[in-house]
């Protein structure tokens, strides 16, 4: 494992070694698959991993004023792993759907006609995949798993590519980059490094809390007289992280470790599946609120507040029918 300019890069043996040992505070709902474009298979040399990263986090610092580079990781034609933003901070990487995300981008061209994926590349893309929706209780479909084309560039909505999409991660990516395409040719092989298993169960004994300050230190006990957790950055606002336990207005985060913050920068939130085939976000607790959106079958959302028979999503001014979520905890 080698490091410069602040990125570590892997070999897939190494990565799965190196996720285990990672502790996340943020909940994870999605993996997001991404192809660089550009750069393509023509800018890589066989050995210039760190310039080729190091060029594209100054491109998403210089030109596009982001605080970091994008995505979590770069996977290279050569099959190696490099790390890039921490995984407590969001990803920017599809607009308006980066909260509960991790963000692959893949090096290369994979649209019709551009780089032919190599075979390391392509095995590395699927375990590492594999190893994130293990870790992060992620069920292996298309809502564990997601391609930018699904997404409207300019609103975020979720159209399945029909509108206004970028073609990442590539429209031949793993046989092509649609819903059908995902299902028939890249969730299959996910599946089967996960131990052919499709869907996970989520835990349903959990709390959920939504982070309301810009950024909470996570300690080692339950009050501020602790240390802060050396092994743990701060979480930042919006993370909904998940609760073990409460003592003296302190939230437990960690399963297995003495890690805690405090309850008052947080709310608690409920975790819920939406039911309907299509549903209706809307700007108010009611169906005389204007439609800002819809949501899909089986999305995942955290409600913060109830009034009626409607319930607004965590930190933001939207709302949805009660009678089509199903609620886990
Ligand atoms: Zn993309």
């Amino acid at each position: 494992m080698e490091s410069k300019y602040g990125f570590l890069k892997m070999d897939i043996q190494e990565f799965e070694s190196w996720l285990s040992a990672q502790r996340v505070a943020r909940t994870i709902l999605t993996v997001q698959q991404h192809h660089t474009w550009v750069p393509n298979y023509s800018h890589f040399s066989g050995s210039n991993h760190f310039e080729r990263q190091q060029a594209m986090k100054n491109h998403h610092v210089g030109s596009n004023g982001w605080s970091d580079i994008g995505q979590h990781f770069t996977v290279f034609p050569d099959g190696m792993i490099l790390t890039g933003r921490s995984l407590e901070a969001t990803p920017a990487c599809i607009f308006g759907n980066n909260q509960h995300s991790i963000c692959f981008e893949h090096f290369g061209n994979f649209d019709t006609g551009g780089d032919q994926m190599r075979q390391e590349q392509l095995l590395t893309i699927v375990k590492a995949t594999a190893l994130i929706c293990s870790k992060f209780n992620l069920p292996v479909n298309q809502f564990g798993i997601v391609y930018h084309h699904w997404f409207d560039l300019s609103t975020g909505k979720r159209n399945n590519g029909t509108g206004t999409n970028k073609s990442c991660p590539g429209t031949n990516f793993f046989g092509g980059n649609k819903v059908e395409d995902f299902l028939q040719h890249f969730a299959p092989l996910v599946a089967a490094e996960v131990g052919g298993s499709m869907v996970t169960d989520i835990p349903k004994d959990l709390g959920y809390a939504v982070v309301t300050a810009n950024r909470l230190n996570v300690r080692v006990g339950a009050s501020s007289t602790f240390g802060k957790a050396n092994d743990r950055l701060p979480v930042e606002r919006g993370a909904v992280l998940r609760i073990y336990e409460e003592s003296n207005g302190w939230l437990k985060i960690s399963k297995s470790q003495s890690h805690w913050v405090y309850g008052r920068y947080t709310e608690s939130v409920r975790r819920a599946t939406i039911n309907a085939s299509v549903l209706n976000v809307r700007s108010g607790p009611g169906t005389q609120f204007s439609v800002v959106g819809t949501l899909p079958k089986s999305e995942e959302v955290f409600i913060i507040a109830e009034e009626g028979d409607w319930c607004r999503l965590a930190l933001e001014e939207k709302w949805l029918s009660k009678s089509y979520l199903d609620f886990v905890n």
